[in-house]
């Protein structure tokens, strides 16, 4: 039997952990700084060092974060849930123990049993929700040169952990799910969801069974650094996993890396075992209420979600639908072209520079809008000028790609540049009568009533002035020196 037999023959199974950073301006326990790329230890106190006599304090705002997904999720909200220390030692752990939440007995975590609703042409999935939960996230170790540094910068950052069923059925299913997920999270303003900056982490569980049996056995795969690279890594665990089935071996329960370069995943060096966390209830923390006045007041609070921003799009800007799906897939986007509206009130022009140019530059780049240094009013400013008539299309484009690359101003590089437009009609009488004498054949068939060779002067003139003739007049023009109608 051959491979794709057995992958056919198997149905996939895969579940996902997903790590949320939450959008805090603070530590989940203490008042230090939350921010990227500090530089190392400068954003620590004795809590989050784990200091002896320190004491930690819940963020209020990092629950509400919580909440707020666990709405968007459709969850059901625990009026009580208990933090516990889930013990073990590491260097990026100063406390030797994390704060977290643990689901045992009657100890429940903040939320469970939502559901996520994802579309895939006709088809809608529902893929089922465990739970939500808040803990904190650990310091990080710099190797190199030899020696390990540790940074505990991070150390207690403010983590949500939500766990979807086994209910994904494809690799393909799994990137779908997440990418919904994290759009979700980022319009709820829960997280800003860039996983290259890690502020959302994703772990899956894939397994292959026969149809209508029990669970295979599953193997857990972690460092998937973008939504394609879960696809991918997913797909290849799948082709593994079916490649020892059909050789009649036994899949190992481990846990494997994904390495984005060679495109494979491999198993830990270290030796698996069950590790025993020694969960207990945190006795520093008191228990969490969330009652139902502050669970409504947190549904009031929410903010507006994708579908209602696509439907307010085709509604109140009167974009197609088609444009308002795309502009409205990441909230980054649609805050862009928000803004950019705010300053240069035409959506469907906006729609199409973003969209078009905009999109191209960032899909050849490889960024996303937010990474770009181009802000929404420069780009405001750019089609303003376009809308004066003082740059022409052509200028803007390539006024538009330094803009992206750079983050300099429209104006600024349109001056530097010389890409002013050309509508001064002397200026341009004399370009158009140099061309005319330039290119007397294709003067003769306009004159004898051969309207396409307009086309070709228009082209010669754009030329000689860098694309910067304004279009319309040098058309006119040649129109009236040649007699033509
Ligand atoms: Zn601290």
């Amino acid at each position: 039997m051959t491979i794709a037999d057995t992958a056919a023959r198997f149905e996939t199974v895969i579940g996902l952990e997903v790590h949320v950073q939450l959008s805090t301006a603070t530590k989940m326990f203490c008042g230090c700084a939350v921010a990227f790329a500090a530089p190392p230890n400068t954003l620590t106190c004795p809590v989050c060092l784990g200091l002896p006599g320190s004491l930690p304090v819940l963020n209020r705002r990092a629950v509400e974060l919580g909440l707020r997904a666990a709405l968007v999720l459709g969850c059901q909200i625990e009026p009580e849930s208990q933090f516990h220390r889930k013990n073990y030692y590491y260097p990026d752990l100063p406390k030797n123990y994390q704060i977290s939440q643990y689901q045992y007995a009657d100890h429940p975590p903040l939320a469970t049993a939502g559901v996520l609703v994802f579309e895939v042409g006709e088809t809608v999935h529902r893929i089922g929700i465990r739970r939500v939960h808040l803990e904190e996230d650990t310091g990080k170790l710099v190797h190199g040169e030899g020696r390990s540094f540790v940074d505990y910068n991070r150390c207690g950052t403010p983590l949500m952990e939500v766990v979807t069923e086994p209910d994904l059925r494809s690799p393909e299913e799994a990137r779908l799910c997440l990418a919904r997920l994290r759009v979700l999270l980022q319009y709820a303003g829960v997280t800003t969801g860039r996983m290259e900056e890690g502020t959302l982490r994703c772990d899956a569980n894939l397994s292959l069974r026969l149809p209508g049996t029990a669970h295979g056995i599953r193997t857990e795969v972690k460092n998937m650094n973008s939504l394609r690279s879960v696809e991918r890594a997913l797909r290849f665990e799948q082709a593994r996993q079916a490649a020892l089935l059909a050789r009649g071996e036994a899949v190992v329960q481990e846990t494997r890396h994904w390495d984005e370069h060679r495109q494979v995943t491999f198993a830990s060096r270290e030796k698996e075992e069950a590790q025993d966390y020694r969960y207990f209830p945190e006795p520093d923390l008191v228990p969490l209420r969330v009652d139902e006045a502050w669970i409504a007041r947190i549904r009031a609070d929410l903010p507006e979600l994708p579908e209602a921003r696509r439907r307010r799009y085709v509604e109140a800007y009167g974009l197609p639908e088609h444009d308002a799906g795309l502009l409205t897939a990441t909230r980054p986007m649609a805050d862009f072209f928000e803004e950019t509206v705010r300053h240069f009130p035409q959506p469907k022009v906006v729609s199409n520079w973003l969209l078009g140019d905009v999109a191209a530059y960032l899909n050849a780049a490889g960024l996303e809008i937010e990474e770009a240094p181009l802000a929404p009013a420069a780009l405001a400013e750019l089609l303003a000028l376009i809308d004066a008539g003082t740059l022409s299309g052509r200028s803007a484009k390539e006024a538009l790609e330094e803009m992206l690359r750079t983050g300099r101003g429209a104006g600024e590089i349109v001056r530097e540049r010389g890409l002013v437009q050309i509508s001064d009609e002397a200026q341009l009488r004399a370009v158009v009568d140099e061309v005319i004498a330039d290119h007397p054949a294709a003067a003769g068939d306009v004159r004898a009533g051969k309207g396409r060779a307009i086309a070709f002067l228009v082209g010669q003139v754009m030329q000689k002035t860098r694309g910067r003739a304004n279009p319309g007049l040098v058309n006119r023009l040649l129109r009236e020196r040649l007699g033509a109608g």
